[in-house]
């Protein structure tokens, strides 16, 4: 078992930024309205996630630590979470087995539970305070998995990788308000007000925010939304092109292609527009059947969609006086 775990824990929990984006994602799906994320030294001495969620019944907390024990099982339907669908309920004994956890939670109808593990293994178990919601803390990280240590790139690429997987989660729910807090850093806040341009300048800085426009087009198969920089608002990186399809973060090389396109000769070759774009389809025209832990997906009638969205960036730069 322990074992077994260690070796999800490869497959799942490849770095820092693995476990924050697994953290996260449950505090997501507890339908929690305020995520605050605290690092230290790049996750590997520290990562903390507290949420305001359901919280776990104290008849549940040490179940969630056992291989294959997901309550999300109806979630089954959902076309997104079928690529998940192998570590269902892997994540938490799969961080477990190569760190140090303590979890605090409470559904706020009961006494909360206090858990602390070591290696997978609980060394303290007992109740503690009503507030709802979940606490969880992982600390030093792969401490007893020292070949996964040796992957692990440098604290600043760790802390990148973390920073992008925070503005993705947090640009895909706007009506969630994220914080996230490095070594007494504020890297993120969001307001979590349901609004996208807000959550943007929580991201990206209110003067940035500014110089992104709103873009709009629909045909029958696509509807397309949110907000691009002007031409003059450029990195050299692709990084900042951010999609989003029906509230997931997705990569799509050949979308990136058509926002870039839209642009035409506005940008200079080896810059890139900051970009959050949101794509509403029927699930079903997204195959989604690639890399589990990869976002990367295959849309069908892609060429009909990449028209539309150059389409749409071209007809929103065109309004603007450059
Ligand atoms: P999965 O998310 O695939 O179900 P996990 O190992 O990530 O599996 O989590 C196991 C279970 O623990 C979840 O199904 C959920 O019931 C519970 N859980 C984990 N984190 C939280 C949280 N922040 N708030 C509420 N419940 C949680
Ligand atoms: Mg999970």
């Amino acid at each position: 078992e322990m074992l077994a775990n260690q070796i999800a824990a490869g497959e799942v929990i490849e770095r820092p930024a693995s476990v924050v984006k697994e953290l996260v994602e449950n505090a997501i799906d507890a339908h929690s309205t305020q995520i605050d994320i605290r690092i230290e030294e790049a996750g590997l001495r520290k990562i903390q996630v507290i949420d305001n969620g359901d919280g776990i019944p104290s008849s549940e907390a040490e179940k969630a630590f056992k291989r294959h024990a997901t309550s999300k099982i109806h979630s089954r339907d959902d076309l997104f979470r079928i690529r998940t669908l192998g570590f269902r309920g892997e994540a938490l004994p799969s961080i477990a087995s190569v760190s140090e956890v303590t979890l605090e939670t409470s559904t706020g109808k009961e006494k909360g539970t206090y858990l602390h593990l070591k290696g997978g293994k609980i060394i303290e178990q007992r109740s503690s305070d009503a507030r709802k919601g979940s606490k969880i803390t992982v600390e030093n990280l792969f401490f007893n998995t020292p070949a996964r240590l040796k992957y692990v790139k440098s604290l600043q690429t760790e802390l990148a990788n973390i920073g992008d997987m925070i503005n993705r989660l947090a640009m895909s729910h706007p009506d969630i308000a994220f914080r996230l807090v490095h070594d007494d850093n504020q890297m993120l806040r969001t307001v979590g007000n349901g609004d996208l341009r807000q959550t943007l300048a929580g991201i990206y800085g209110v003067q940035t925010a500014k110089k992104m426009r709103p873009i709009a087009n629909e045909n029958l198969d696509f509807k397309i939304g949110g907000y691009i920089s002007l031409p003059e608002v450029t990195r050299a990186s692709r990084n900042y092109l951010s999609i989003m399809v029906n509230g997931r973060y997705i990569k799509n090389y050949l979308l990136n292609k058509a926002i870039i396109e839209g642009y035409g000769s506005k940008l200079m070759v080896g810059r890139f527009p900051i970009a959050a774009i949101t794509i509403d389809m029927d699930p079903l025209l997204v195959d989604v059947n690639v890399h589990p832990t990869k976002q990367e997906v295959r849309i069908s009638n892609e060429k009909e969609l990449m028209d539309l969205l150059t389409e749409a960036i071209r007809q929103s730069l065109s309004k603007v006086q450059l």
